[in-house]
């Protein structure tokens, strides 16, 4: 049977590295690398779609406050990992990418956005707003955010029951079931999160570091708990993942080990 989503692709932008003792009590010494993970989305009417960008090669040069944010969360990227050099080496032009979903505004997901001009950009109105609100806020390097970036956002709102979904209330962007838009906060507002029924999938962002890391929620350390938007709704968020993954629903979080999610999309 022909398949709305003529498939899913994943790229490695990039990655950081952290010890998973200094994020989480009582567990034991382990360094882990979180890609930043980039999906590329092929509709069969509306054609490429790109689901965040990755790292900027940028973010390793001698600028005090890239310095500043990579201290904590030691960084590896190099120009070669950038999605749109990835992209053109399979073939794949930035300028056919006609939809960029920004799952929310840090660094790991929009280092890219300016490579795909002919995109439009869609992001959780939730989450625009914010951006709004406090855009000089230190997380949110607007640099790498084109000059028209406000004038291409198409916003999400008003999201409903779907049969097809029944978890969350959620948005059916292209009007044909192939993907419906939700938002999960607590790690930043209004974060946009997308379910494939076809797929029985749910990609989403930053809602956790790691599917596997899930059950270990509750023994977050304190700065990483201070360095999520809002404590609260992250557990809440975490909460709603157990009950679709209850419900047999594969989970990807946008840095999961590569092996992982090549294993799940097969
Ligand atoms: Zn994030």
């Amino acid at each position: 049977m022909l398949t709305t989503i003529e498939s899913i692709e994943y790229f490695a932008c990039g990655y950081c590295t952290n010890q998973k003792q200094r994020l989480f009590k009582g567990v034991p010494k382990e360094t882990i690398h979180f890609p930043a993970g980039v999906f590329l989305i092929k509709h069969r009417e509306h054609g490429y779609i790109l689901y965040d960008t990755g790292y900027a090669p940028e973010i390793m040069s001698p600028n005090l406050k890239y310095w500043i944010y990579r201290l904590p969360n030691p960084i590896t990227m190099t120009p070669s990992q950038a999605i749109s050099v990835q992209l053109n080496q399979r073939g794949i032009s930035p300028q056919s990418i006609n939809y960029l979903i920004l799952s929310h505004l840090h660094p790991d997901h929009i280092g890219q956005v300016k490579d795909f001009p002919n995109a439009k950009i869609i992001m959780t109105k939730t989450c625009f707003e914010d951006y709004q609100k406090k855009y000089l806020q230190a997380l949110v390097f607007k640099e790498f955010l084109p000059d028209d970036f406000e004038k291409r956002v198409i916003t999400i709102e008003n999201y409903q029951d779907n049969k097809n979904f029944p978890h969350l209330p959620s948005y059916d962007f292209f009007g044909d079931q192939s993907i419906l838009f939700t938002e999960l906060s607590g790690h930043a507002a209004g974060q946009c999160c997308l379910f494939f029924p076809e797929k029985s999938l749910f990609l989403a962002a930053d809602v956790a570091w790691g599917v596997p890391l899930i059950p270990l929620t509750k023994q977050m350390r304190l700065i990483p708990r201070l360095l999520q938007n809002n404590i609260d709704q992250y557990q809440n968020s975490i909460q709603v993942l157990e009950q679709l993954q209850n419900a047999g629903i594969d989970i990807i979080v946008s840095h999961d080990q590569e092996e992982r999610i090549e294993r799940v999309l097969r």
